[in-house]
């Protein structure tokens, strides 16, 4: 951890940004792949690395470093490759009368062209990481970005342990079908991904739904994963989705006789209960 800092940032080329969510989607998200040449920069699925957009703030201080989750599994976005996948949602908001404007360092990075240079800090991070043990079960629960350390999850088992024994399941809350296709083509398998399920928040074919209804819809098997003696629980997204899942789980566990509240306490204990919210 902290192996580059701000007097001493690696230095990574852009290997390529793609939009994954459509032009007709008013939020744009992009997956951004950083390539490290010949730096060698340590990273595990989970963590974060730190992006600070180049010159000064306004008031002439340095600009503020902001965290950007890993996408992509240990040995690159391609294995083997010395690079690593971010997903990055340009943040947009009104400017002064009402101009756009945005934020300084999501929309600095998702203007980036294959070939520019940016310093990138890190890696951070040491409570949100996947298990080596291939036999653990892998309960996700996400949203918006928080896709970004699933898909590095996903993208590990695969390489590492692709017929288990342990499972992924993964529920997911977006505002549109179009922005979760980087993570649905990733986990084609539905061998190593039992449950998988998204729900659309602005969907207009089909009926608005969150996350939380979804799991809800899955009760029975989320039973049987709860009782799994080898679960890691995931919750990553958006700021108030803990407690949303901490009581859809409850509500689910309780009707079936398993004390949640204990549980994730258990959880906790052990190092298998991890939750990354902002
Ligand atoms: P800033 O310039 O910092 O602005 C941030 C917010 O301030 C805006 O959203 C807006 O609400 C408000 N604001 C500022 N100025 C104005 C103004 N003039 N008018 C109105 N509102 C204003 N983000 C991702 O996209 N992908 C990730 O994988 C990801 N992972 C993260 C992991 C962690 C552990 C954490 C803590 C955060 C993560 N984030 C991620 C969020 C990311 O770090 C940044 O916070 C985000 O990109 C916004 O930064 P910014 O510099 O673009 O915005």
């Amino acid at each position: 951890m902290n192996l580059f800092q701000r007097d001493a940032p690696a230095i990574a080329a852009v290997a390529s940004s793609e939009r994954v969510s459509t032009q007709e989607d008013d939020s744009e998200v992009r997956l951004i792949v950083l390539d490290f040449g010949a730096t060698h920069f340590p990273f595990l699925e989970g963590q974060s690395v730190g992006v600070v957009p180049p010159g000064t703030r306004d008031d002439g201080r340095p600009r503020a470093m902001r965290l950007y989750s890993v996408a992509s599994a240990r040995d690159g976005e391609w294995p083997g490759t010395n690079t690593v996948a971010l997903f990055v949602r340009r943040v947009a908001f009104s400017g002064a009368g009402g101009t756009p404007a945005g934020g300084q360092t999501s929309n600095w990075l998702c203007d980036r062209r294959p070939g520019d240079r940016i310093e990138v800090l890190g890696p951070f991070g040491d409570t949100f990481l996947l298990p080596d043990d291939p036999a653990t079960e892998i309960l996700m629960i996400g949203t918006g970005t928080g896709r970004a350390p699933f898909r590095g999850f996903a993208q590990r088992r695969l390489r590492t342990a692709p017929h288990g024994p342990g499972n992924l399941h993964i529920f997911f809350g977006a505002r549109t079908p179009q922005v979760f296709p980087a993570i649905e083509q990733l986990i084609a398998d539905p061998a190593l991904l039992p449950s998988r399920e998204v729900a659309y928040s602005q969907a207009q074919a089909t009926a608005k739904e969150h996350v939380q209804d979804r799991m809800r819809r899955r009760a029975t098997e989320l039973e049987v994963v709860l009782r799994h003696k080898r679960l890691h629980v995931y919750v990553c997204g958006s700021l108030g989705l803990e407690s949303t899942v901490d009581a859809t789980l409850d509500e689910i566990a309780r009707a079936r006789g398993v004390d949640w509240p204990a549980l994730r306490q258990q959880l906790l204990d052990s190092g298998r209960y991890h939750a990354e919210t902002y």
